[in-house]
Parts: C-alpha cells; sequence; structure tokens
C-alpha cells in the first residue's frame, strides 16, 4: 500500500453523518428509477427534469460528456485496507441522485466513472477480487441510470495478462466504455514493453483508455509542504512523464490506432511541447536509438485531453497544440476543482460553434458509443 501517493487523500475532509454502502445506494438508485417510470412524467423527466441546465450551441442542442467523474466502492477501498475518509470529494461513494443532481446544475448530461488504482500494487487475488467487484459495480450503476452514466473498466494493471482479460470482460461482458490507468504501474512505465499486451488488446477493441495521474512519489521528499504540492505539480508532471515516454519508447508508434486520453489537459506537456522536438537535436549522445516515425510533438495531435485547464488563454494554448478534436471535457467530479467546465468551453473567444460541440460532446460520444442525440 501507498498511502501517500493518492492525491484524492485528505484526512481533513468531514465525514458525511451517514455512509451509504455501495447496495443502499444501488437501492436507492433503482427506487429513483422507479419512481421516474410513471408512464405520464416518463418522457418529460428523462429529457427535461427541472433544474437541469440544458446546453446549446448556435440553437442545437448538445448532449455534453464528461470523462473525468471519479467514484469509489467503499467494499473495495476496505478490501486493501482503506476508508472512505481518506477520499476526497463529497459524495464520491454516492453514484444517484446528488451526483446527478451536481451534473444538472453545471449542465453535463452524461458522466464516464472512473476509480482512481489504489491495487497496483496488490496481489494477484486481493487485485483480481477489487476489479471484480468494481466493474460489476460500474456496470449497475450504469444500467441504473443508462442515460447519465457510462464507466471505465478498473484493470489489474500489474498483471498485465489479468488486465487484459479484465478490459475484455469489462467491454463485451459488461458494456464498459474503455479502462482507466494511472499513469505509471507501481514505479514501472506505460512504455515497458510487458504492457504490449494490453495496449495492444486496448487497440484492438478500440476502446478509449483514460489516464488518470497518481502523483510522482518518488519526489514525495520535494513536494512536502504548503501548496499540496503532491497534487498541483505532482499530477500533472506524472502525465507528463507518462505521455513522454509512450511517445519517446515508439509505443505510440508501435499502436498508432491506440485511443488515449489524458486528464488535466494532458498535464504539463503541451505547455511545453516543443522542447521535446529540440532535445535530440541538442543532446544526441542521449538518443539510445529509437526511431520515431514523427516529431515528437506530433504524437500529442493523436491523442485525447480533458478540459480540465481552467482558463480560456489555457483552453486556447492547449488546442493550439493538441487540435480542438482532440479535446473533451474533465470535470474531476465530485472533486471541486471548478464548477464551471461548460461554461469554460462556451465562453473561451476564439472556437468556432462547431468545435464548442465537438469538445462539450461529440468527440466523447465517438469515443465511448454513446448516442450524441438527447432524447
Ligand atoms: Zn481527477
Amino acid at each position: 500500500m501507498h498511502t501517500h501517493t493518492d492525491p484524492n487523500q485528505n484526512s481533513n475532509v468531514p465525514m458525511p453523518e451517514i455512509v451509504f454502502t455501495g447496495c443502499e445506494v444501488l437501492a436507492a438508485a433503482r427506487a429513483k428509477t422507479q419512481a421516474q417510470a410513471r408512464p405520464a412524467a416518463k418522457k418529460k423527466a428523462r429529457s427535461k427534469p427541472a433544474g437541469r441546465r440544458i446546453v446549446k450551441v448556435g440553437g442545437r442542442r448538445v448532449k455534453t460528456i464528461d470523462v473525468h467523474a471519479h467514484c469509489v466502492i467503499p467494499e473495495t477501498l476496505a478490501l486493501c485496507g482503506r476508508s472512505l475518509e481518506d477520499q476526497r470529494g463529497p459524495g464520491i461513494d454516492e453514484v444517484g441522485a446528488r451526483r446527478i443532481r451536481e451534473m444538472d446544475e453545471q449542465g453535463i448530461d452524461m458522466e464516464a466513472l472512473s476509480i482512481n488504482p489504489f491495487w497496483y500494487r496488490t496481489e494477484r487475488d486481493l487485485a483480481a477480487e477489487v476489479v471484480r467487484i468494481q466493474n460489476e459495480k460500474l456496470a449497475e450503476f450504469c444500467a441504473t441510470y443508462p442515460d447519465r452514466f457510462v464507466a471505465f473498466a478498473s484493470v489489474a494493471l500489474q498483471y498485465p495478462d489479468l488486465a487484459v482479460q479484465q478490459l475484455v470482460d469489462g467491454v463485451k461482458r459488461l458494456g464498459l466504455r474503455g479502462a482507466a490507468v494511472g499513469a505509471s504501474v507501481a514505479g514501472e512505465e506505460f512504455s515497458d514493453p510487458k504492457f504490449h499486451p494490453f495496449w495492444a488488446k486496448a487497440q484492438e477493441l478500440g476502446v478509449l483508455i483514460f489516464i488518470h495521474p497518481q502523483s510522482t512519489p518518488d519526489l514525495a521528499n520535494r513536494l512536502r509542504g504548503n501548496g499540496w504540492l503532491a497534487n498541483t505539480i505532482g499530477n500533472p508532471l506524472d502525465t507528463t512523464i507518462a505521455l513522454s515516454h509512450l511517445i519517446f519508447e515508439g509505443t505510440l508508434d508501435r499502436f498508432p490506432k491506440l485511443k488515449i486520453c489524458s486528464a488535466h489537459g494532458g498535464g504539463f506537456l503541451p505547455s511545453y511541447a516543443p522542447r521535446s522536438d529540440n532535445c535530440l537535436r541538442v543532446a544526441p549522445d542521449m538518443d539510445t536509438g529509437v526511431k520515431l516515425k514523427k516529431k515528437p510533438t506530433e504524437y500529442l495531435r493523436d491523442m485525447y485531453y480533458d478540459t480540465l485547464v481552467f482558463t480560456s488563454e489555457a483552453l486556447r494554448h492547449l488546442a493550439a497544440e493538441v487540435g480542438s478534436n482532440r479535446l473533451v471535457i474533465g470535470t474531476d467530479h465530485p472533486i471541486p476543482w471548478q464548477s464551471k467546465s461548460v461554461d469554460h468551453i462556451l465562453k473561451a473567444p476564439g472556437f468556432s460553434a462547431k468545435e464548442r460541440r465537438m469538445m462539450l460532446g461529440e468527440t466523447a460520444a465517438k469515443l465511448l458509443g454513446i448516442d450524441p442525440v438527447v432524447r
């Protein structure tokens, strides 16, 4: 267990008075669904419930899709000796009324749920059990609210052969839309050949892999002190290192159709991308012999990123480096990094209506196999 690496850890968050178990959440969710299914109210309740913000661009309704939304299953936290109090985010254990109300306020039609990996250092049987429980629960949540949630499978990436099975099972049997992973696996880089079978299977299935960093525990000593630097800097750095290895070690050349989406706008990499195109010119002695098919920065345009970059200027620059067709909403819900993800895209100057619609939901709909039309 490496609790110090969890960016969501916060012992200062007050505990809710009542902690719902997964089953209680599900029971409440089912009760709510049944209540909504009264024939006369059914259609109206589904298309425009009270309090739900409806997002339009150029007069056209857009189904807004958030690829970066967290949840936890208390049962699997407990299996790994963790507890809900260590998790940041009010209501992170709930996939139900509260979450949907908050989505409605922000104007988020659908969330793609993911669970941050905390099982990469556990032994095989336990990792298998954690993933089994989580993926079945995620599938239940999605089945309960099919017009509000899809989910990424959890995978035990430290056992790549098992992770391949879990990905196939999650996608084919449970209807999950891809997998959520960290940005390294217990100290090993995603570019390590041991992970090739996993990337190969993800490419074959054509499903999205959502990279969410887990800080940089190797730097824990330097990230102490004020500013929550293990997260503030540690998380975007973790993503930056992961993507740089995938580029420079030729992993993205080996799996050119692999669909990767990184949280937090890809971390620091798109902010300072051109340095990657100049490093081996300056220091040819640092070239290990990996022959890349493209300039390093060109690979940035082959991947996807969420829009959790806070300002219009940051969004403009991210789009300039990777392409607006590579951007999808990321809210980090229910962790309160921001509450204006939709306005962030609607109000940023310089984008066409088509680009805004793509960022708000059309691109994510394609990646996640979601009907882009609100019905
Ligand atoms: Zn997050």
